[in-house]
């Protein structure tokens, strides 16, 4: 029996989400999320996804990953889907910070795993969670692949004209400072998809990605090849996101130091968990901005204003760095979903070949689709996001080669 099956993992520093799937047809078999790892309110969501299994939870106090991953096992196993299971071919881990030096999907031994703790200082919150996943995972399986699929890899074709900050170079280079970009797996994703709808091979279209979940970043995608996106050093860099600020002058932040008194940890956590739509308005939901708009709320209206100013911004320069484009494509929860959003980030852009069909973008469903009216110069798309199946379309492809 050919081994087909990888299960996917995204560890967080207290939580893990996981998905089963089979690559002969890409099909999902189960997944889930733990929650809340080490509290006394832990909690195990599993959905099996073949013959229409309902939902288990399980609500137990869960330690730490070691636990939370052998409760996974035992839901697998109760499926029929175990671990031990001679189809589970690998484990596909998101690491999210690889770096500059990974570049592509990488086979995990100990100098991967060395080389991942070293990137620590530029992924304090991240790359631990992602290390602790795999350790965890390769405990219970030490003789399956497991392969580490980076969040940055897609941006590492970005020239040094756009990784670089424009700082001291000594200082940068001694604290590995520059543009790394993050939601790679998705812009690679998305990119190559939107490039498919449009019936073309990836190297001969040029798009614009907006990712726009919670965390929102945008990247200008040359034949296949990132060239520039709008997170930096960290996710903090770019577009106005649910909770964090995006670009501002990086000197709000002495002043705040200097004037506001507050401590860097204050400042972080301001900037990361209490600014952008949330910090805004008090609500980071795009749904909940919009039904708010609806009834005359003025502070919901001015945050819906402030993003849509950024993102229109940045779908200019992204047009000025590509010189042709021939999609921009939405994706992610607000991109997926939210048509004012997209009405509003192209409106005024026809000189730029960009517009939106009003009938088109009204339209729901899971499937690539376009929302440009017919004959547009510009192709404008919704493309769904998929980060798992492309962690495990990577973490297979890879394991296939060297088997
Ligand atoms: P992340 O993976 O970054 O947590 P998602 O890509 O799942 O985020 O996006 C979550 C966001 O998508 C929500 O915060 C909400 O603003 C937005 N969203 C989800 N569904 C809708 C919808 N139907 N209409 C508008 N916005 C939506």
């Amino acid at each position: 029996m050919t081994a087909t099956r990888v299960l996917v993992l995204n560890s967080g520093s207290s939580s893990v989400k996981y998905q089963l799937l089979d690559m002969r047809d890409s099909s999902r078999l189960a997944m889930g999320l733990v929650e809340r790892i080490g509290e006394e309110t832990s909690r195990l969501k599993h959905t099996p996804l073949t013959d229409g299994g309902a939902s288990r939870e399980r609500t137990e106090p869960i330690a730490d990953h070691e636990a939370a991953l052998k409760a996974v096992a035992e839901e697998l196993a109760e499926d029929g889907l175990g671990l031990d299971s001679p189809e589970l071919a690998a484990i596909g881990h998101r690491v999210v910070h690889g770096g500059q030096s990974f570049t592509r999907p990488t086979l995990i031994d100990s100098a991967v795993l060395a080389e991942i703790e070293r990137l620590i200082p530029v992924a304090p919150l991240h790359n631990p969670a992602n290390l602790t996943g795999i350790r965890t995972a390769r405990a219970l399986r030490p003789d399956l692949p497991q392969v580490a699929v980076f969040d940055t890899a897609f941006h590492t074709t970005m020239p040094e004209s756009a990784a670089r900050y424009a700082i001291d170079v000594e200082t940068a280079d001694a604290h590995r400072i520059r543009r790394y970009g993050f939601h790679g797996t998705s812009h690679a994703y998305v990119s190559r998809a939107t490039a498919e709808l449009l019936g073309k091979d990836p190297s001969e279209v040029n798009v614009i990605v907006l990712h726009l979940g919670n965390g929102a970043s945008a990247s200008a995608v040359e034949g296949g090849r990132c060239v520039d996106t709008s997170m930096g050093l960290t996710p903090l860099e770019g577009l106005v996101m649910g909770t964090r600020s995006g670009d501002m002058d990086p000197a709000v932040i002495f002043h705040l130091m200097r004037v506001g008194g507050m401590s860097t940890d204050e400042i972080d956590t301001l900037l990361n968990k209490k600014s952008g739509l949330i910090g805004l308005c008090g609500d980071n939901d795009m749904r909940e901005i919009r039904r708010r708009i609806d009834e005359g709320d003025e502070r919901a209206k001015l945050a819906f204003d402030i993003y849509i100013h950024r993102l229109k911004k940045y779908i200019g320069a992204y047009y000025a760095v590509l010189g042709r484009v021939d999609a921009v494509a939405f994706t992610a929860g607000v991109g997926e979903n939210a048509a004012p959003v997209r009405e509003a980030a192209v409106a005024g852009l026809e000189g730029l070949g960009l517009a939106v069909d009003g009938d088109l973008n009204a339209v729901r469903g899971d499937a690539p689709r376009l929302i440009s009216p017919a004959g547009a110069r510009v192709a404008v798309a919704v493309v769904p996001t998929d980060e798992e199946l492309e962690i495990a379309a990577q973490t297979y492809a890879l394991i296939e080669k060297n088997i």
